[in-house]
């Protein structure tokens, strides 16, 4: 099945909506296409229909009023579709998309590519036991979900989200044992003057703190979790103090608990952006490798626009603003005269990257993070592979991402990898002794997320093989 459209944006998070309900303003026809049932991308994922009711968040009121913006507009909304490639054509673009078993194909004159990030964990000893779960991924449990994980969590991770998942936790009625945190109260403190800028949000994280020590419950500062111990689940943490380039030292300590929560800080979900052929950087202030744009979201790619957390770690603020600027500028590509105040939205946009930058900056691993792998931990957790075996294919000889994934299969599971790509190129630049800025991506493949061969298949029959006649003897 083939459809056609003006603009098509890949993502329904604050970016990709903001870029469709723009761009629509213009009389153009616009769809947006998502994986999530209902508008609202990460930030605000809607509750799941079995909960009837429950107390409004500052997430769950935006949500709510990105789909009903979306709902009244002249924006089509495809839902629980999963876009696995991205072609060029003479006039355009055509995407790939899943949708219940079928694969369809979309023509668009021009795309905007707003599919978000996605979390970083590093790989510790234990971090595949049942009961750990991503920082990022605890957050889609509590909006989705509205159900605390386990019954003691111990939170370890960097940047403001560890203490919103703490803060989450026990909202929904869930114990914290500890919050372990890379960032030291210093590194906060440096945050203050652009975190001034969002007055709103800075109250609104130090009411988490606060209700921490409030409620007892022990915040490590200038530490973090290092082993996570257990049978067959989580039933305690190794902790330990660290440097300020945020190697492990000191004494280790231990926490008991059932559940963890470790993050790493956010990167961009960059592979959407190579299939479509624009051309990376790395910046290592916003999350590592990021496509090439300028701020109005304009690619090296004729027609192609990006917006969102994608283009770099900036938050939801920052997204919102970005997604309007891309999707007046996909408006402009087709021909419209622009009547929105570009340089104010600009502006706005300027200031809510900021306030989003300073954020990554608590978040961003540091390099001293990257000891805690050890030779035994697995870094591929689909195919199950060691940081020990990466690194012996290193040895022989593999000094790119592409060889060492030939070699040993690292990246080639399910996730593709999108979970331990950042833990390879690591460990290839350590073994280089150079920047890991060097080390480029492997180049991306369709199909960006598991599609079974019955849905590619589609109604293809062998008997309708066209067969030649055998030749007459
Ligand atoms: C798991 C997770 C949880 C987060 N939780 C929070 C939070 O609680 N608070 C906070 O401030 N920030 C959170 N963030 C950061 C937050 O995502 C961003 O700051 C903000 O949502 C960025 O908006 P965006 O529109 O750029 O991307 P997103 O909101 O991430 O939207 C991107 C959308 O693209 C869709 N998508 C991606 N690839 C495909 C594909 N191939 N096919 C179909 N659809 C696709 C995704 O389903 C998603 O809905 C989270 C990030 C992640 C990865």
């Amino acid at each position: 099945m083939i459809i056609d459209t003006d603009i098509a944006v890949i993502g329904a998070g604050p970016a990709g909506c903001n870029a469709a309900l723009i761009a629509a303003e213009y009389d153009f026809s616009v769809v947006v296409l998502d994986e999530q049932a209902s508008p609202g991308g990460q930030v605000w994922r809607e509750k799941s229909p079995a909960i009837l009711n429950a107390p409004e968040t500052p997430e769950s009121v935006a949500g709510e009023s990105i789909r009903n913006a979306i709902s009244q507009s002249n924006v089509s909304h495809l839902g629980s579709v999963r876009v696995w490639h991205i072609e060029r054509s003479i006039d355009g673009f055509v995407i790939h998309y899943e949708n219940a078993g079928v694969s369809i194909s979309l023509n668009c004159r021009c795309l905007v590519i707003a599919t978000g990030a996605r979390e970083y964990v590093q790989p510790i000893p234990g971090w595949t036991l049942p009961g750990v779960v991503g920082m990022a991924g605890a957050t889609s449990i509590f909006k989705q979900d509205l159900i605390p994980i386990g019954s003691k969590m111990v939170v370890s991770g960097t940047g403001p989200l560890a203490f919103f998942v703490a803060a989450e936790q026990q909202r929904l009625g869930g114990k914290v044992a500890a919050v372990v945190t890379s960032n030291t109260l210093l590194d906060w403190i440096k945050a203050l003057p652009p975190m001034l800028l969002r007055p709103r949000l800075l109250f609104r994280g130090l009411r988490w703190i606060v209700a921490l020590y409030v409620n007892r419950i022990p915040v490590y500062w200038g530490h973090t979790v290092t082993r996570v111990e257990g049978e067959s689940s989580v039933s305690r943490v190794e902790f330990k103090k660290i440097g300020k380039d945020w190697s492990p030292q000191g004494e280790r300590r231990f926490i008991d608990c059932d559940c963890v929560s470790l993050g790493s800080g956010l990167i961009s979900a960059f592979e959407s952006f190579q299939l479509a052929g624009i051309s990376l950087e790395h910046r290592s202030d916003v999350g590592g490798w990021i496509p090439k744009a300028e701020q109005d979201g304009q690619t090296d790619v004729d027609g192609c626009f990006i917006c969102g957390d994608g283009a770099g770690i900036r938050g939801s603020l920052a997204a919102q603003t970005h997604g309007k600027l891309a999707g007046l500028s996909a408006a402009e590509f087709l021909g419209a005269q622009i009547n929105h105040p570009i340089n104010e939205l600009r502006r706005e946009h300027t200031r809510a990257a900021t306030f989003g930058e300073a954020m990554s900056k608590l978040s961003i691993p540091r390099p001293g993070l990257t000891k805690l792998t050890t030779a035994q931990t697995v870094v591929c957790r689909c195919e199950g592979i060691t940081r020990e075996e990466i690194e012996d294919e290193i040895n022989l000889g593999a000094q790119s991402t592409i060889s060492v994934k030939s070699g040993v299969r690292v990246g080639m599971g399910p996730c593709g990898g999108k979970f331990c790509q950042t833990a390879i190129s690591d460990l290839i630049a350590k073994a280089k002794s150079c920047p890991v800025s060097e080390i480029v991506p492997p180049t991306a493949r369709p199909p960006l997320r598991p599609v079974s061969v019955n849905t590619l298949a589609g109604d293809f029959d062998y008997s309708d093989l066209p067969i030649s006649k055998p030749s007459p003897l």
